[in-house]
């Protein structure tokens, strides 16, 4: 089956994502469903309620193939660090958005061992920008009031100019 990206608006984008607690075969399927429509959309993460599936996982590829974190939990946070941020499910729309420069992220890997990584700058990033996903928090949500009303804005033009449609388009470059 082939997973499609949800785009703002869809509440299943707004749901906190439940903890899995067997890390089995059918979990791995999805990870590997889920990194053809990241590659498609040229994303470099993507997290499973953006497919639909509301569980605590996400996949990305920082250039050394697709890797996946189950259950994944930022521990340590630290700095700030500025970055024009997009996302899959808010297409057309990046932001400077500050956020943690470096955090330590802790979860498990597709074997179900742990995992434990310092990342910073792009890759704190990302791993930020997942969990948020996990929690049904989207980059709007980062915000200043007024930068988000002119956001929704265009995202409420956007819907409805592209209802005819019917298609919508990938290659923002996030995830
Ligand atoms: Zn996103």
């Amino acid at each position: 089956m082939s997973y499609e990206i949800r785009v703002f608006g869809d509440p299943v984008l707004r749901t906190v994502a439940a903890h899995i607690d067997e890390i089995d075969g059918r979990i791995a399927q999805i990870a590997t469903n889920m990194v053809v429509p990241m590659y498609e959309a040229e994303g470099l993460g993507l997290a499973a309620p953006q497919v639909g599936i509301q569980k605590r996982l996400f996949v990305y590829d920082m250039g050394e193939g697709p890797k996946t974190l189950v259950n994944p939990e930022i521990d340590e946070s630290d700095g700030e660090w500025m970055w024009n941020e997009g996302c899959l499910s808010v297409p057309w729309l990046s932001f400077d958005i500050v956020r943690p420069k470096t955090v330590h992220l802790i979860g498990r890997d597709l074997d179900g061992n742990e995992v434990s990584i310092e990342a910073d700058e792009l890759l704190a990033r990302l791993f930020q920008h997942e969990l948020d996903h996990l929690d049904g928090v989207l980059l709007l949500d980062h915000l200043d009031k007024k930068t988000r009303k002119g956001a929704l804005r265009i995202l409420r033009e956007q819907a409805e100019a592209s209802e005819d449609e019917a298609s919508l388009p990938g290659g923002l470059f996030l995830p």
